[in-house]
């Protein structure tokens, strides 16, 4: 089940406040997905992440399908159950970990096989293969097997693999059936008419939603924003538009704009394990000596259950003295600060002030960032 439901748009941009019901629960959007790869949000209970304002969680289909096998996941009543979290999850097909961690492999016309990054083990995903191991897992969106290109890449190769992408869109349609929760994703690396020819060709298929993928690899933030405007504006306004990995606050704040709806990122957590925490004007790493009597919370107005108790000065020392306790709580920060952006992204649409708070936050971002 997925029933997305526009509630209302944004003067002056195309920012759109949605509410978005799924097998495991109904989420408001635009929304922050934290990312679960392995089923966990690192360092996090589920009930935490819920607490901080978690509605969904990306977990990555290849990571479990080799570990611990979808026949477990299956049998414990599918993965939201098997993982304790009990709420809606969008499980990533896994092309970009098996492109990015085993290299190419081989590609072809009817999919990739490839070896794994745990036991050397042969496998091969088909598009076929890709939607029945999310069937097992029973997440609530599931993602196309495509085949992403880096970035830079060069012209013939984003075709073949907007081509092959478009191929195999089909195929998954076909075999995830009338119960079918699937994203087609759009790709064409960052020429226009490729990007355009992709989402027209994804758009003709009964798709649940439409992901960007091939975005936030390293290029330049104004691609990153031009590609995402104008292949968002091809999509459909009843349709749910993702973005994936990205990003900064900063992407958020401009796509959000652009009219997208889902957002996932490894920053917050990944920041907060080596000590990287997120501020309305800007990154701190709390390593710096400039910390060490500090006796201020990490972000004055923050009102997360760290910055109400700890000082900078006790969060760098944990750092310091390689505690496990500094990188949990630099985390929770960094989640409270990404749904907390959210919220209010959420509210100032619906108050139709959105084009005025992006403005105001873009500019309160671009304050001194402490390496
Ligand atoms: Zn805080």
């Amino acid at each position: 089940m997925i029933e997305y439901n526009l509630i209302k748009k944004s003067p002056q941009t195309e920012a759109r406040l949605g509410s978005l019901k799924l097998l495991h629960g109904i989420i408001q959007t635009p929304a922050f997905m934290s990312v679960a790869t392995l089923g966990t949000v690192k360092a996090f209970t589920p009930d935490e992440v819920a607490e901080l304002g978690g509605q969904i969680v990306v977990a990555n289909s290849y990571h479990l399908y080799l570990r611990p096998g979808t026949g477990i996941v299956k049998k414990s009543g599918g993965l939201s159950k098997f993982m304790g979290w009990n709420r809606p999850v969008l499980t990533d097909s896994g092309g970009f970990q098996i492109y990015s961690m085993t290299g190419l492999g081989k590609v072809t016309d009817e999919g990739v096989t490839f070896q794994s990054h745990i036991d050397g083990s042969r496998h091969t995903f088909t598009p076929q293969k890709v939607v029945e191991i999310q069937r097992e897992l029973d997440s609530d969106i599931w993602m196309v097997l495509d085949q992403p290109v880096g970035y830079p890449a060069e012209y013939p190769e984003a075709v073949r693999s907007l081509e092959r992408t478009s191929i195999w869109a089909e195929q998954s349609i076909h075999t995830a059936g009338a119960e079918s929760r699937l994203f087609g994703i759009v790709q064409g690396a960052t020429y226009e008419n490729l990007r355009e020819r992709s989402a027209k060709e994804l758009t003709t298929l009964p798709f649940r939603g439409f992901a960007i993928g091939g975005l936030c690899l390293g290029e330049p933030p104004e691609l990153t924003y031009r590609i995402t405007n104008q292949v968002s504006s091809i999509l459909p306004q009843d349709k749910l538009r993702y973005v994936m990995g990205a990003g900064y606050p900063e992407d958020i704040l401009e796509m959000v704009g652009a009219g997208i709806d889902l957002f996932d990122c490894v920053l917050p957590t990944r920041n907060g394990r080596t000590g990287s925490a997120f501020t309305r004007i800007g990154r701190i790493n709390i390593r710096n000596a400039r910390y060490k009597d500090d006796l201020t919370p990490l972000e004055d107005e923050c009102d997360c259950p760290v910055c109400k108790k700890y000082s900078r000065a006790f969060l760098r020392h944990l750092f310091m003295a390689k505690e496990i306790l500094g990188p949990r709580l630099l985390s929770i920060h960094n989640l409270h600060f990404y749904y907390t952006l959210m919220r209010e992204i959420r509210q100032a649409i619906g108050e139709g002030r959105f084009a005025e708070y992006k403005q105001n936050r873009l500019q309160e971002l671009k304050g001194e960032t402490v390496k």
